[in-house]
């Protein structure tokens, strides 16, 4: 690919390199951007500072919301080696969102060298704190200037980075999750198992509602009967029943996690027995009331593991290995930020 470089007249002051970062508050020099038209296909591949984008207020993707985006993260090791966990996952996933959107699909390669480019250019901009890391944003719109509802004939591809802090500041700490059985995330034949923006406008009344309640995220059941358990907020979500390890199958309206499926390997390399089925949330209630459920996790980039302490539903409330994080827990947390920041050995072949 070839990729023009835009030099900035300033660079920015970069903000204190601790683990008080935050998440999504600060944003690098440079973005990637390309275009896509029929005409002309993928084109206009640049690196150029960071600014507000130009558009026609009749961009279709502020009528008809054909957006979609990715979120992984770049990490520097302590020998100063610069990592990716895993691209092209999310390459992969980037693409099906973006099929099932009818939009133009960003070829698998185009889309992890675009990564490699931008983050090798701003590597200054990963900090280096325990926990600490480079989140990288990479999301496409339709960009025609046109009003009624088809495929746009035009796209643009961006890549923002975001340098942030560490989610667990003090070590992990298990939250509480109010079990969400008004609204619904996705039903079959929705589009539960992309990354696109609608999916998360939809979600904001539910979250909104946990927090007023006093609860971080929700625990989405499935749309249909509203009996099963799918994920938690903006998480995949596990349960560990009797020494087995349960978690909702990936059929269409689970969103496919990355560390995800990187727990679930981890897992049945230590001899666990992993469950993909669907789990009714009664059965999960009675677990919890009867001692069965030993540990919950919410898996997801941003936190990597979060244990889940308390689960409200219908107001019965269920406390989970006395609001502690469970060994298991802490012990896939442990590994996996390890393999992420290169210093457990990456048995897998994860990292580049
Ligand atoms: N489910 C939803 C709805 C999400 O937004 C995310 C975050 N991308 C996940 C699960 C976890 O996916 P990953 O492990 O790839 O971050």
């Amino acid at each position: 690919m070839e990729i023009e470089y835009v030099k900035a007249k300033t660079l920015k002051e970069k903000p204190a390199w601790d683990q008080n970062l935050g998440f999504g508050k600060y944003f690098t020099d440079y973005m990637f951007t390309m275009d896509w038209t029929v005409e002309k296909g993928w084109h206009n591949a640049k690196i150029e500072p960071y600014a507000p984008i130009c558009m026609d207020p009749a961009a279709m993707v502020l009528h008809y919301a054909q957006e979609t985006f990715e979120g992984l993260k770049a990490y520097k090791t302590k020998d100063g080696r610069i990592l990716l966990f895993r691209p092209e996952m999310n390459a992969r996933r980037f693409a099906n969102s973006n099929r099932r959107l009818c939009m133009e699909v960003l070829p698998e390669d185009m889309f992890v060298e675009a990564i490699e480019k931008l983050v090798a250019y701003e590597s200054d901009w990963i900090p280096t704190a325990e926990g600490t890391s480079l989140y990288i944003r990479p999301f496409m719109f339709a960009n025609e200037a046109a009003v009624g509802v088809h495929p746009s004939n035009a796209y643009k591809f961006v890549i923002i980075l975001s340098p942030v802090g560490a989610y667990y500041p003090e070590g992990v700490n298990p939250v509480k999750i109010f079990v969400e059985d008004e609204y619904v995330r996705a039903t079959k034949g929705g589009t539960g198992f992309t990354k696109c923006g609608g999916n998360y406008a939809a979600s904001i009344a539910a979250q909104v509602k946990a927090e007023k309640l006093g609860y971080t995220q929700v625990l989405w059941l499935d749309g249909v009967e509203r009996k099963y358990v799918e994920e938690v907020g903006t998480m995949n979500v596990m349960f560990k029943i009797d020494g087995k390890i349960v978690t909702a199958p990936c059929d269409g309206t689970v969103l496919p996690g990355v560390t995800r499926d990187s727990i679930i390997h981890l897992l049945k390399s230590w001899g666990y027995e992993v469950e993909e089925r669907h789990l009714a949330i009664d059965d999960l209630m009675e677990a919890g009331k009867t001692g069965h459920l030993e540990e919950a996790f919410g898996t997801g980039t941003a936190a990597v593991i979060s244990p889940v302490g308390e689960l409200n539903y219908k107001g019965e409330i269920v406390t989970i290995n006395n609001f502690k994080t469970g060994e298991l827990t802490q012990k896939l947390y442990d590994t996996l930020t390890g393999i992420q920041w290169g210093n457990v050995e990456d048995n897998f072949g994860w990292t580049r």
